[in-house]
């Protein structure tokens, strides 16, 4: 089966709960166990969470969010204009984090890279940063 959505919202911490139920109510239709269910949401929730902190760092901004499903493929993409980020490699590293004084523990990324198949982040200073996550699920793929 194949079905795509976008959507886009502005950039709240209210909505990294939404942006979750969204993505949980849109890979519904692919069957995935709770497990899989519980990491995708994670994943999403990481990603939305970077857009609204440190992509806008709190200020207004616009977060768009696109899911792919393609068989038993799921990608999604997240996607922000805000400040960009300046040493991707250096981002991804577990426990790396540029908010040391806050309750921010550097492992967003580690996460997503853990819970997702692929993670690809393309970021460019003052233009903002796009995270594409893939996922196979293979809950209803048991022989
Ligand atoms: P945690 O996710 O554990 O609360 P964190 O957000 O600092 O902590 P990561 O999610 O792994 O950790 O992100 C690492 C770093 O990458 C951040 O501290 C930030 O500097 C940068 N970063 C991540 N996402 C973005 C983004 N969308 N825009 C700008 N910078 C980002
Ligand atoms: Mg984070």
């Amino acid at each position: 089966m194949n079905n795509r959505m976008n959507i886009e919202f502005d950039s709240k911490s209210a909505n990294e709960a939404f942006a979750r139920l969204v993505i949980a109510g849109f890979v519904t239709s692919l069957d995935p166990t709770v497990e899989e269910m519980e990491e995708i949401k994670t994943a999403v929730s990481e990603a939305v969470t970077n857009s609204v902190i440190h992509g806008y760092q709190m200020k207004d901004g616009v977060i768009t969010m696109e899911c792919n499903i393609h068989n038993n493929e799921v990608t999604i993409t997240v996607k922000d204009n805000g400040v960009g980020i300046e040493d991707i490699e250096k981002a991804k590293e577990p426990l790396y984090t540029t908010c040391e004084e806050e309750e921010r523990s550097g492992m967003g990324f580690a996460f997503m890279e853990m819970f997702m198949d692929v993670v690809e982040v393309e970021s460019e200073i003052g233009k903002g940063t796009t995270v594409r996550m893939k996922k196979y699920i293979r809950s209803n793929f048991i022989e």
